[in-house]
């Protein structure tokens, strides 16, 4: 990378803009739209030229903002009210757009951006140990260099199954943050029913930004939640608009694969129920692992995490994770974590009774005050952990280790 380009882009930016302002100070709405159009442009560019995915991400910002003036002043000053000219692209998939539909389907894509893996290791996870290991190696196998002519493959796409809460997330969460990537963050059930009839649209330009995301050999993540939202053959208009994505996605995924270039755009998608996705969906995926129901050694991790890395104090002399893990079966990750929270906030409700008398008081003499707290032990957990009734029933945890069995037997045969 030069440093003349981003330099000279800047000041062209900056040009643009004082150009814009001069104008609209003699009312010419049109021709200041125009300057903020290049504006736009210019910082467009500029967005493959900078390191870093923050000051990327501040970048494409602007950029929409320079669109959105240049839009709202085209709309003051134009009286023949015709259809704007599509702008030049980069690439392909872009040039049946207008330039006002690209830039809401990117504004869009930015939002899904997430910034919470940073916040998630592999140790917040409890459990999962061979997995967490067969990720890092096959994520490293992606990442590192191969030998001069060898073809060494990593995972690009892979698909979690499983029941709800039991860590889908919070893994490819972690892969993200151990990678560096820019993780983008994409229920699909939601993106189908804010985006009728432009999801297919929609998900063309996500892989796009996420390749534009991936110019500093930082990967990017693409987290599909939800992934059978869009194969359920529910019939009508939502099920079109469904097929839509699906086909984007998968034609993104074999494309890439296709073009044998190293891919630095990784595709997660995550279900909760892996039988409505059919055989062309599976096979775009290079690995469908079950994360299932944490054994009694993780739930007594995730017990651990959930209330240390808080810094609850626990009394160890009576608390037992290991006991609390034995009277815990069947519970998920998110049970676990909901537990503790419920036992910990009835600790400090105890431990604090005055606290709805001082914010009666006003507010300086609540903020004056020094939440009291006590260490928790095994009794706190006992008459909560007898009121349970796991989430996932016995049959329900049954049926997904026999799908997983099932597909690899039928993958075999
Ligand atoms: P869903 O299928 O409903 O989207 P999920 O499998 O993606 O669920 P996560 O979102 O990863 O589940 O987990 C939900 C919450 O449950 C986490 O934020 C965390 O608090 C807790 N949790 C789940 N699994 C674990 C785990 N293995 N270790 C620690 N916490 C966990």
């Amino acid at each position: 990378m030069t440093s003349q380009g981003p330099q000279a882009l800047q000041r062209s930016i900056e040009r643009m803009l004082t150009e814009a302002n001069t104008r609209m100070a003699v009312g010419k709405n049109e021709e200041a739209s125009r300057s903020y159009h290049k504006a736009a442009q210019f910082a467009e560019q500029m967005i493959d030229m900078l390191a870093e995915s923050d000051q990327r991400r501040a970048m494409s910002v602007r950029a929409a903002e320079y669109n959105q003036r240049a839009r709202t002043l085209r709309s003051k000053g134009s009286m023949d009210g015709g259809r704007i000219k599509p702008v030049e692209n980069h690439e392909a998939d872009e040039v049946a757009y207008s330039d006002e539909e690209a830039d809401a389907l990117e504004q869009q894509i930015l939002l899904l951006i997430d910034d919470s893996p940073s916040r998630v290791d592999w140790d917040a996870i409890g459990g999962l140990e061979t997995l967490k290991n067969e990720l890092k190696f096959h994520y490293g196998l992606a990442m590192a260099k191969a030998p001069e002519g060898v073809q060494v493959e990593g995972w690009n796409n892979i698909m979690f199954y499983g029941p709800p809460g039991t860590g889908k997330t919070l893994l490819a969460c972690a892969v993200a943050n151990k990678l560096s990537a820019t993780f983008f963050n994409v229920k699909a059930s939601q993106i189908v029913s804010k985006w009728v009839g432009e999801s297919g649209r929609l998900i063309s330009t996500l892989y796009r930004v996420a390749r534009k995301f991936t110019g500093d050999g930082r990967p990017a993540i693409i987290f599909i939640d939800e992934f059978d939202a869009l194969c359920k053959s529910r019939g009508g208009e939502g099920q079109l608009y469904h097929q839509q994505m699906l086909a984007a996605i998968l034609s993104e995924i074999d494309g890439f694969a296709q073009k044998g270039r190293r891919d630095l755009v990784m595709t997660i998608g995550a279900t909760n129920r892996p039988w409505d996705l059919d055989a062309a969906v599976l096979s775009r995926f290079e690995r469908r692992i079950l994360i299932g129901l944490p054994g009694a050694e993780a739930r007594a991790e995730i017990f651990r995490i959930h209330l240390e890395s808080k810094g609850i104090p626990v009394d160890h002399r009576s608390l037992s994770y290991t006991r609390l893990a034995e009277k815990t079966e069947r519970l998920t990750g998110r049970e676990i974590a909901r537990l503790c929270k419920e036992v910990t906030a009835a600790m400090l409700g105890e431990m604090n009774p005055d606290i709805p008398a001082l914010v009666d008081a006003g507010l300086q003499r609540i903020q004056n005050y020094e939440i009291k707290v006590r260490a928790l032990g095994q009794s706190d957990f006992t008459r909560a952990v007898e009121r349970l009734v796991p989430d996932t029933g016995e049959a329900a945890a049954l049926r997904y280790a026999d799908w997983g069995k099932a597909l690899n037997e039928s993958n075999r045969a």
